[in-house]
């Protein structure tokens, strides 16, 4: 087999000297924060947009520049988010969908595609959560969460891909979670299509990465959103186990975002972002 040799998603210009060294100290316009975090002509993808996460990263993209679609499972939600992603001045189309089924993941991509055009920028970031003690977990439990936390994300990404291949560039980010990263009690089975997640993403990036196409995963600690609506009541009555002492706002994630689907992030490839406020570091007296 014939080996690709890597075209790197497209490098940023660097001011050079006569012997071609970059110039120490210099500051290429292409580098200044308006252009570097702008998704000015960008068309993204965002799913689980009605709410949460899913929702602040929608909003965060249309006022960095992007037309952007969102997708949920009903219009409770889509409807309000859409008009304010419009307030921006960018164009939104939003589509109800469950993506738990493939025919549904295909409608979404060709909807989306119809109405805006071939898709720069994937976030996949529906997801569902699943407690249950692991002696309780039944197989369709397990293969329902894997179903949407993993497979709606490679098969979304499956579809985008050939889009993206053609521009030579694109940027496919997956909303993992630490619980890919470490267990927690009772979450076996959305920590396992977490877990998963992050290794396709990893995947995407060696396969897809010599297309131009850049594949990094997020990972979230607590965040308040209608998901984590308990666990993050009962965070606050219990304390913290994080070193920032509170819980995750949407929008913090968002920023992460942001800079990974920019030219922030154009050295960002294969690579999994922790946000946790440090829940996934542990100091101890040995
Ligand atoms: P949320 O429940 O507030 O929002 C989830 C979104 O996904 C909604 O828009 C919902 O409609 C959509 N969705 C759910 N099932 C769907 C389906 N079958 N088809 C289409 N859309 C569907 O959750 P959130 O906290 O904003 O979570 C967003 C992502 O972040 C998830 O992947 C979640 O696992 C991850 N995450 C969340 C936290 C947290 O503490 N909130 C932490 C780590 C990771």
């Amino acid at each position: 087999m014939k080996l690709n040799i890597y075209k790197i998603a497209e490098p940023i210009a660097v001011q050079r000297d006569s012997k071609g060294r970059a110039t120490a100290g210099s500051i290429d316009s292409d580098r200044m924060p308006e252009k570097l975090f702008s998704l000015k002509g960008k068309i993204a993808l965002v799913t689980g947009g009605s709410r949460g996460i899913g929702r602040a990263i929608a909003l965060t993209y249309a006022k960095a520049g992007a037309d952007v679609a969102i997708a949920a499972r009903g219009m409770n939600g889509l409807n309000t988010v859409q008009s304010d992603i419009e307030k921006t001045g960018q164009r939104c189309v939003a589509v109800s969908a469950d993506l738990s089924s493939d025919k549904e993941i295909k409608r979404l991509h060709e909807t989306v595609t119809a109405k805006l055009g071939s898709i720069d920028i994937l976030v996949n970031n529906a997801g569902i959560g699943y407690f249950v003690a692991l002696m309780d977990l039944a197989y369709h439990q397990f293969s329902d969460v894997l179903r949407l936390n993993t497979w709606a994300a490679v098969h979304l990404s499956q579809l985008c891909y050939p889009g993206m291949k053609q521009k030579g560039k694109g940027v496919i980010i997956n909303i993992a979670s630490t619980g890919g990263i470490k267990p927690d009690i009772f979450a076996g089975a959305y920590s396992a299509s977490k877990s998963a997640l992050i290794m396709f993403t990893k995947q995407m990036a060696c396969e897809w990465g010599h297309d131009g196409i850049r594949c990094v995963a997020i990972c979230p600690g607590l965040v308040r959103t209608e998901m984590a609506a308990d666990l993050v009541a009962h965070r606050e009555k219990h304390g913290f186990q994080n070193l920032v002492n509170r819980v995750g706002e949407p929008d913090e994630i968002a920023g992460m975002a942001l800079m990974l689907a920019s030219d922030a992030g154009s050295y960002c490839q294969g690579a999994i972002y922790l946000m946790d406020g440090g829940s996934t570091v542990s100091a101890s007296w040995g």
